[in-house]
């Protein structure tokens, strides 16, 4: 079972969730923080890293010795990461996807590839817990290729829990898709439903059931409790604001390990996705919750 931990906006308690949640559960767990612009999940759950891997993808190198300047290889390229000017082939390595699709089309077999560098895999242990997470190079656009790189590592034996990166982009879609549950983080204010509504639309076009945990729920106003009403959301778990989780936060210190109550409170979230993984067959056919 994979279940995704994703937020509209950074900063709602996403990470605190996916952290928790794992920390929790009685069986085999493997987390993979796909936040790879920004991992935190190391500083709560400490592992042992054993192995670092780099990752690279495929960008296009030119041989002008042999470039007849078709121009072929900057028409199919969608990333303007390969133009043809005159009598000159520019190549913009950081805009390239590496599709691999210029050396397709080059007629003069003038295209090869050199690797470039996009960050690190790092594996380790926490505790009997498996952890694998991503670390973008600093400057580098490009992060889905290296939170795939980060999802490879899935192999349907343990239960998965994967840390999203906030917002409704590229990456999120990307660390998300292929997840048997969603879990939106939010936050009940004005942005914290503005931007669950994004992620809301991005669950449903992913087809992925999902379920809300609203954070500080205590704050705020009703806007995200009426929404998810309103449209037949399942608010699985509430964690109000308590100092103690504030300054164990800020410590790097999980809620489940000062307040041990929690771990019962995520336990029963866990069933709860069990349960909904299960109803989406039998509402098959409706849009009613999902
Ligand atoms: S497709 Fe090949 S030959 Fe044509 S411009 Fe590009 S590199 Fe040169
Ligand atoms: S590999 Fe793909 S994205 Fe990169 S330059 Fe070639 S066509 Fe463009």
């Amino acid at each position: 079972m994979v279940i995704s931990v994703a937020s509209g906006k950074g900063g709602t308690g996403k990470t605190t969730v996916a952290t928790n949640l794992a920390l929790s559960l009685k069986e085999d767990v493997l987390f993979l923080d796909c936040d790879v612009e920004e991992p935190n999940a190391h500083i709560f759950l400490k592992p042992d890293f054993q192995e670092t891997r780099i990752i690279g993808i495929p960008v296009p190198e030119v041989d002008k010795s042999i470039c007849t300047y078709c121009g072929k290889c900057g028409q199919i390229c969608q990333y303007s990461a390969i133009v043809v000017i005159k009598k000159n082939v520019l190549t913009f390595p950081e805009l390239c996807h590496g599709c691999g699709g210029c050396s397709l089309v080059c007629p003069e077999d003038a295209i090869s590839d050199k690797d470039r560098e996009m960050g690190v895999v790092e594996k380790g242990l926490a505790g009997e817990m498996e952890f694998i997470h991503g670390r973008l190079r600093i400057g580098e656009a490009m992060s889905p290729p290296l939170i795939r790189a980060v999802k490879k590592h899935i192999n349907g034996e343990k239960t998965t829990i994967i840390d999203a990166p906030p917002g409704t982009s590229c990456p999120v879609i990307e660390a998300v898709k292929g997840s048997d549950f969603t879990l939106l983080v939010t936050e009940p204010t004005p942005f914290g439903l503005n931007d669950l509504v994004l992620a809301v639309g991005m669950i449903r076009t992913l087809k992925i059931p999902f379920g809300v945990v609203i954070n500080r729920s205590d704050v705020g106003d009703k806007g995200v409790i009426e929404y998810c009403n309103q449209e037949n959301i399942p608010v699985l778990m509430e964690i109000k604001t308590e100092r103690t989780i504030a300054e164990a936060y800020s410590k790097g210190i999980p809620i489940i390990e000062i307040m041990p109550e929690y771990k019962q409170r995520f336990q029963s979230l866990f069933a709860r996705i069990e349960r909904k993984i299960v109803q989406p067959l039998r509402h098959q056919g409706t849009t009613k919750e999902y």
